[in-house]
């Protein structure tokens, strides 16, 4: 089954980052004739910047999430809930599940990436990402505490900017606002020293916070296996665990495998400076789920929300025949590392510091970038 399209017809698969700022900014300013139709398998998405803030009940779920639906009736798009699980570029259609398939004149895809899975008993663990079941499992997990008076111990595989966040704010919440000091907190990292790609000062500053907040850091430690009592390394180390995290590194969705489209080695769609996917001027993807060829880019938000507004014009001008723009990323940007409890490290340009005022900056940036969101020119 299909439904009825025209070259007219925008599809946006995935409620990620940029997708919301381009429906944003469709809202202030729609383009007459054209339909826009946002196909998300959630009527929300997660702000993953909140997310430590959330773990360390910093913040309420809705106050890190936002609201698709309203949003897209702000911006008079459709739509659609379903998840998209395979596109045929040469006849421009788009397959569901559940839904029927859409015909688009254009199509963006800012899907995300989830954490790679590729040990052996991955599939015992749990993943950070997609937030919403994650947060569902914090929920259960910090309920059993609540009503056992066992101790626990938990794992959280992965040592980037994300691990050493959800770690310290695990270590934080249960410690401090469960007021249990039952619980074990270990990071475990394959390489030296964490957070994984940070300059030498924000790697001291994170190791004193994660010291401070009791976290076990485990360097050196290539997990090689998953298993019902724990982890073990490549080397035959065993450490033993109630429950695993996964932070690992960003792993490209697998139905994109079979949609014709150009990807890179690790599996995430090629896109050229404007967005567009090799050999098809009429597909553009965002987010984490975009690959520059010749200069890949970490896997940040920060990224998705700039290309936002590059996406929103080049969309529009694509179906006007003009000119499409570059998306030129920042050299350097301020990256704000919340450590559980109120206080953040900023590192930027190699220059790491920590405290509490530079959690309120994290805090306030992070709430008006959602406040985009919340306060919309909703029709009447
Ligand atoms: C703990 C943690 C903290 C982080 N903190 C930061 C930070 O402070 N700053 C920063 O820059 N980055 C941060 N990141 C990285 C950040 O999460 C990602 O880079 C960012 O979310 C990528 O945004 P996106 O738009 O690509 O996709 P996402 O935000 O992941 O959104 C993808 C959307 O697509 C939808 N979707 C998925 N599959 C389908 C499908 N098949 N069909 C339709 N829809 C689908 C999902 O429901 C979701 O709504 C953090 C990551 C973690 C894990």
């Amino acid at each position: 089954m299909q439904a009825q399209s025209n070259c007219r017809d925008i599809v946006l698969v995935g409620g990620g980052h940029a997708h919301a700022v381009v429906l944003r900014m469709w809202a202030e300013d729609p383009l007459p004739g054209v339909r826009l139709t946002l196909v998300s398998p959630k009527v929300d998405t997660a702000y993953s910047g909140m997310l430590p803030g959330l773990i360390a009940g910093h913040y309420r779920p809705d106050e890190i999430h936002i609201d698709l639906v309203r949003l897209c009736r702000a911006a008079g798009a459709r739509f659609v809930q379903a998840r998209a699980h395979r596109i045929d570029p040469c006849e421009g259609r788009i397959f569901l599940q559940g839904h029927p398939d859409l015909e688009y004149g254009l199509l963006s895809l800012d899907v995300g990436a989830t954490p790679a899975r590729d040990l052996p008993g991955a599939e015992l663990a749990i993943p950070v990402k997609p937030i919403d079941q994650f947060h569902h499992h914090w929920q259960q997990l910090q309920k059993r505490l609540r009503e056992s008076s066992t101790s626990l111990a938990l794992g959280v595989i992965g040592g980037g900017a994300g691990g050493c966040e959800v770690a310290m704010a695990m270590a934080y919440a249960l410690k401090t606002q469960h007021r249990s000091h039952r619980v074990q907190i270990h990071l475990i990292h394959s390489g030296d020293s964490v957070p994984e790609g940070y300059p030498p000062r924000a790697r001291d500053l994170v190791a004193r916070e994660l010291n401070r907040l009791g976290v076990h850091l485990h360097r050196n430690w290539p997990v090689g296996e998953i298993s019902e009592s724990g982890v073990r390394s490549t080397e035959g180390q065993r450490l033993a665990l109630d429950h695993v995290l996964l932070c690992t590194s960003a792993a490209a969705p697998p139905w994109l495998a079979d949609c014709g489209l150009a990807l890179d080695k690790r599996g995430f769609i090629r896109v050229d400076e404007k967005l567009r996917a090799p050999g098809y001027p009429n597909i553009f993807a965002a987010g984490d789920v975009a690959s520059f060829s010749d200069n890949p880019l970490p896997k940040a938000g920060v990224y998705a929300v700039r290309q936002g507004p590059v996406l929103f014009h080049n969309l529009r001008a694509a179906l006007s025949g003009k000119r499409l723009r570059d998306f030129r990323p920042q050299k350097h940007f301020l990256s704000l590392l919340s450590c559980g409890d109120k206080r953040a490290i900023a590192v930027r340009n190699g220059f790491a510091l920590a405290g509490t005022s530079l959690w309120h900056l994290k805090h306030h940036i992070d709430r008006k970038f959602m406040r985009r969101f919340s306060q919309l020119p909703l029709p009447s």
